[in-house]
């Protein structure tokens, strides 16, 4: 019997779920200091990062449950090394200190965010990808070493092996980072802003108006507000995920493109790039060349049965790279939207890069590649 729905939900603790539906404040005439509107990764984690830089009340709302957006439907790797393949290196330097900032909540959370360190391996590389900047990272592996780290394979395959990269459960990241925010208020969807000069001074709810200080828009796209002059592109790619059942069929790490293992002996595989497909449902023909890519790599997969099958949609600019930046034109609102293909790696960096923003007025150094400008042109 295969579930619909993301895996991540299932692995999750009565108490991190609930916390995914909390609605603790009153919202209606609420006056936070910082107000962060979406609860993705990126609005819990720069809601997280607010609180820890003490900059006052602060107050998260989202529209529907934590993580209901392309953060519940997400494979979750942490893997800046292998994108040196197709990311520029300000991109993979910004994701490598994100994997960092990853390793620091695990240990200052009580809990920890539920971080899984795991060596990745790259099936038949191409050398030429790491020849600019090939970190020392990088260990090539001759089909014979391949071979010995995952019998069975179809063919023989060179490899490459970068060690300490990682995954979290995304859900259990938001719950676990959410769960030290003072204020968040689920079901609750901005609607409108009021702006009196350069800056906003009311945000209009689905539960009354908000009066906020300053204001973070983490809405996956860019927001699209009553009042609110914001146009910057955006489109979203859909992305099939599976989680096969149990097997005893053991990888050592995440073995692209195969698959990665997770809980209990599971699987995951997929992370497919559905371009022009807008509907929200699982596809079955996507579904199956997943698995016959499975078999085709690794004969002895042939035959398992799918554990969880879901799509969910990224949000991207056109250049696929994230903004990070203040909304142009105002003085008291800031913007983070775009993050594609690596939003769940890259936020705490950035919930880091907006927090310090937010407290020095001034923008941190690395804000700078990330600014809407080079979409709105001022
Ligand atoms: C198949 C797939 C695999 C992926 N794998 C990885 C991976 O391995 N590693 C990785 O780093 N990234 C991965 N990603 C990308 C990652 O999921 C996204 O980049 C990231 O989740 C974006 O987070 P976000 O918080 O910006 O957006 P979202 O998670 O979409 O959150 C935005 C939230 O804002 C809320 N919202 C919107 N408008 C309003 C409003 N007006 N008022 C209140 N709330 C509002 C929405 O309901 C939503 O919950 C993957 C994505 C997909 C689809």
């Amino acid at each position: 019997m295969t579930v619909t729905g993301p895996f991540w939900r299932d692995q999750l603790t009565a108490d991190e779920r609930a916390t995914l539906g909390r609605r603790d404040p009153d919202v209606a005439g609420a006056r936070p200091d910082v107000l962060v509107v979406g609860g993705g990764i990126l609005g819990v984690s720069t809601a997280a990062a607010c609180v820890e830089a003490d900059l006052g009340n602060v107050l998260l709302i989202e529209t529907g449950r934590l993580g209901a957006g392309a953060t519940g439907g997400a494979t979750g790797l942490l893997i800046p090394e292998p994108h040196q393949w197709s990311d520029p290196e300000p991109f993979v330097d910004l994701e490598r200190a994100s994997l960092e900032r990853w390793h620091d909540l695990e240990k200052a959370l009580p809990d920890g965010v539920g971080l899984v360190e795991l060596d990745w391996i790259g099936l038949a590389p191409h050398h030429s990808g790491f020849a600019a900047h090939q970190p020392p990272a990088v260990e090539w592996l001759n089909p014979t070493q391949v071979a010995q780290l995952i019998p069975g394979l179809a063919r023989p395959m060179e490899g490459a092996l970068i060690r300490r990269q990682a995954r979290v459960n995304p859900l259990r990241a938001v719950a676990r980072l959410a769960a030290g925010l003072p204020a968040v208020a689920t079901g609750v969807a901005a609607t409108s802003v009021t702006i009196q000069g350069d800056r906003i001074v009311t945000v209009g709810t689905s539960a009354g108006e908000i009066t906020p200080g300053v204001v973070v828009f983490a809405t996956g796209r860019p927001p699209v507000l009553d009042g609110l002059p914001l146009h910057i592109p955006s489109d979203r790619v859909k992305g099939h995920l599976l989680v096969t059942d149990p097997t005893d069929i053991r990888l050592p790490g995440i073995v692209a493109p195969l698959a990665t293992p997770i809980e209990d002996g599971h699987l995951l595989a997929g992370g497919t790039f559905d371009l022009g497909d807008e509907s929200p449902a699982v596809q079955p023909e996507v579904i199956e060349s997943i698995m016959d890519g499975l078999a085709a790599t690794l004969p002895a997969l042939a035959g398992i049965g799918v554990s969880h099958q879901w799509c969910c949609f990224r949000p991207r600019h056109p250049d696929r790279r994230p903004v990070i930046d203040m909304v142009p034109g105002l003085a008291n609102a800031w913007l983070t939207s775009g993050h594609f293909r690596t939003g769940i790696l890259n936020a705490p960096v950035t919930a880091a890069v907006l927090s310090r923003w937010i407290h020095a007025g001034e923008p941190p150094v690395e804000a700078g590649t990330w600014s809407a400008t080079r979409f709105t042109g001022h």
